[in-house]
This record gives structure tokens, sequence and C-alpha cells, in this order.
């Protein structure tokens, strides 16, 4: 089996690809992985190097949106696994447009290339609970309207609905997951969790949007990668699944557990004015995935979080060239 995974050297797609080369999903093992990575700020091959050795990893630096360079990489590809984009909503909301060239013009530049070759037996098409918009209460089921917030999450809700053209249009088994917020080892410190551990470990107060209000379900990344290979094992072509974490916090309260497991006090929150169109709550129900996949969570939120805050504390020499670029 060839898999094509785009975004590999991102913070879920190198968790992705670590996983795949050490067959720890059992319907992929064995399979040969081409990353296919532009290599923008948040892609690294540091979060590579584990595997950088393996003879079934190919590494083609490029941009999806490149069709030459697409319809060049993509045929012979049992399996596509689709992770690039832009993915930070607040660089969303300072501007829209790489958002709107990699989310919507590079996913359709990948579809096309994937119809035309034909022998994709799936094309899996990572997204995100945020193209529902906000929820008071309950949880969203994949019928559920998009309602978009943010460019960030417009973007996102304009390749899913693409991604389901494609299946309907030209009949390409494409697989659509949408995920939680996502936590874990090798996520750009820019995102609320490294952001504020690798604040904290420098002993930097950390910004809370607003109230501190707003309700997040937390992922851990193995959880989310493992959701996704479920999808690309045995997912149903056209369905929609959601990987969600059980976990449904506050921000205040995941402050609070950040602020404890690096040993720090609310003296170092500062809290600054709310995101624009900041989301209230987000909350998936994930019974589809359960029911046809036997996806569950499996990694507990405080050993996630407290193997996370001790990754970072471990590994500077990761993180600390990224602040400084960032
Ligand atoms: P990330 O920003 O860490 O990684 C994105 C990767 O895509 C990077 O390696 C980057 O170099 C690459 N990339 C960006 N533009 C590209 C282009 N034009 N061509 C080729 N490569 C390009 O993102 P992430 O957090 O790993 O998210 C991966 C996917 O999961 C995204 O599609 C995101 O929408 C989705 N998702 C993320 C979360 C989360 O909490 N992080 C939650 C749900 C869904």
């Amino acid at each position: 089996m060839r898999i094509l995974v785009t975004g590999g050297a991102g913070f879920i797609g190198s968790n992705f690809v670590r996983r795949l080369l050490a067959d720890g999903y059992p319907g992929l093992a064995g399979a040969d992985v081409t990353v296919l990575d532009k290599l923008t700020y948040a892609g690294n091959l540091a979060n590579l190097a584990p595997v950088a050795d393996s003879p079934r990893l190919r590494v083609v630096v490029g941009d999806i949106c490149d069709a030459d360079l697409v319809g060049e990489v993509l045929p012979g590809h049992d399996l596509v696994v689709h992770f690039a984009a832009e993915s930070h909503v607040d660089r969303s909301i300072e501007g829209a447009a790489p958002f709107v060239t990699t989310n919507l013009v590079g996913t359709s530049v990948l579809l096309e290339a994937a119809t035309a070759a034909g022998g994709v037996d799936r094309f899996v098409h990572v997204s995100t609970d945020e193209v529902y918009g906000s929820i008071d209460s309950g949880s969203w089921t994949e019928d559920r309207p998009l309602e978009p917030n943010s460019p960030y999450s417009a973007a996102k809700a304009g390749s899913d609905l693409l991604a389901r053209a494609y299946h309907r249009t030209h009949g390409l088994p494409v697989v659509i997951t949408r995920g939680s917020n996502t936590y874990g080892p090798y996520q750009f410190p820019e995102k609320v969790v490294p952001l504020f551990v690798t604040n904290l470990l420098d002993g930097r107060r950390v910004p809370l949007y607003g109230d501190g209000g707003n309700v997040r379900d937390w992922l851990h990344v193995d959880d989310h990668c493992a959701g996704v290979a479920l999808a690309a094992e045995r997912g149903r072509p056209g369905a929609v699944y959601h990987v969600g974490g059980g976990t449904e916090l506050t921000n205040k309260e995941l402050t609070a557990r950040l602020l404890d497991a690096c040993g720090a006090g609310w003296e170092m929150v500062e809290y600054v004015s709310d995101r624009k169109a900041h989301d209230r709550r987000y909350s998936l129900d994930i019974g589809r995935t359960t029911t046809e996949l036997g996806y569950a969570p499996a990694v507990d939120f405080a050993e996630g979080l407290a193997a996370t805050v001790a990754w970072y504390r471990e590994n500077r020499a990761w993180w600390e060239p990224l602040r400084r670029s960032a």
C-alpha cells in the first residue's frame, strides 16, 4: 500500500506518519508513505526526525496548490490523507488569503488529481469541529449545517464541501473527519496549550481571551490520528466522522490545569480582549464514529496533558527556535 500524507510535517500529520511507520495502525501496516508538505512556518522536518531513516518514507517539499507537482506525486497512491492546511484562527483574522489559497484551492487541486489518477481507494479529508460554528448545549451530529464564524473555519468548511462534491460528482471515495481541539507534543507554540506551557516555562505571563468561559473538547493527538486511521481503513465513502476527546473544559479550567502542571499561579495570567467572533462552545457527537469504526478516545486527559507538559519541558531545543521565528 502507498499512502500520500499532505501536511505530514505539521503537528497532527507528523504524529500520524510517525505512528504509521511504527506500524501502529494494523490496517495500514507495512505501507510506504509519501509526505507532501510546503514547510510553512508550521511545517518542520524535525517533527519527522524519529522516522527520517525509514526506507518506507519519502518527503516531497512542495505546495498542494501546485497542480503540476501534485499531478506528478499523487498517482500510484492507494490512500490520500489530507492534513495540509493553514490552521491558526488568529492568523486567519489577521489575513485570510493564505487560508483561502491553501485550504480551498489546495484541496481542490488534490481532489482533481486524485480523480484524474484513479486507483485511490480512499481520500481522507481531515477537518475540524469549527466548521459548525458554536453550540450552547448538546452536541453536533454530522448532518448539522455548517455555520463557520472565522476565516479559518470558513475555508475549512469550503474544503469539506468541495470534498463532498467530488464524491457526489465523480464518485471519488472521500471520507471526511472532523476533529476537536487537539493537543500533544510537536504542536507549534502559537496554539493555546503549547503557547501557555512555553510561556510559563520561560517565566512569562499567558494571555487568556475574554472571560475565559469558552468551552472546548480536548483530544489527544494520538486519539485524533487513531480516528483518522480508522476512517482511512474502513470509513464509508461519502461519510463524515467526528473525532472527539470527551473532555470539555472552559479555557479558564484549562488554564488552571496548565498553571498547576507548570507550578505557576494566577498572577501569571493576563486577561486580554476577546478574539473577534470567538465561538463559545464546540461539542461533537461521536456516536457514528464509535458505532461504525469502533473509535473511542483512549488517552486520559490528565495523563495526556502531564506528558505533553513534560515533553515541552524536555524539548526546548525543538520549540525555542520556533518561538524566536514566530
Ligand atoms: P499545522 O499547522 O501544525 O500543520 C499544517 C501542515 O501543513 C504544516 O506542515 C504545513 O507546512 C503544511 N502546509 C500548509 N500549507 C501547505 C501547502 N499549501 N502545501 C503543502 N503543505 C502545506 O496543523 P495541524 O494542527 O497539524 O492540523 C492538521 C489538520 O488538522 C488541518 O487540516 C486542521 O484544519 C485539522 N485540525 C486541526 C485541529 C487542531 O486542534 N490542531 C483540530 C481539528 C482539525
